[in-house]
């Protein structure tokens, strides 16, 4: 199987893609978890979020209860991808996102 080599590098059609298909649900410890799939590696790939973050965010909103989540994603899928640095993991895609609550 190849995949493609990791490369740290700001991607704002990857981060539209990511805001677009990626799904929240609830996570251990009070956390949601906000899931699926690399739009360049095609690993599986989450961004964990504490609760008391969003609830802060909702609570800084204004008026009608609805709040955009500023949150910088990056790819950390445990797939194989040559040349990752010790300590990381994912393809080394990133982008900033925002999220309508
Ligand atoms: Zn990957
Ligand atoms: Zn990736």
């Amino acid at each position: 199987m190849t995949s493609v080599p990791y490369e740290e590098e700001p991607d704002d059609h990857w981060a539209q893609e990511v805001a677009d298909t990626f799904q929240w649900r609830p996570g251990p410890g009070g956390q949601w978890v906000f899931e699926g799939t690399c739009p360049f590696c095609h690993h599986k790939m989450f961004r964990a979020i504490s609760d008391a973050v969003l609830v802060d965010d909702l609570r800084a909103a204004p008026g009608a209860g609805t709040a955009t989540l500023d949150i910088l994603v990056s790819c950390n899928c445990r797939g194989e991808h040559a040349g990752c640095p010790e300590g990381k993991s994912g393809c080394g895609r990133y982008g900033g996102l925002k999220l309508e609550l």
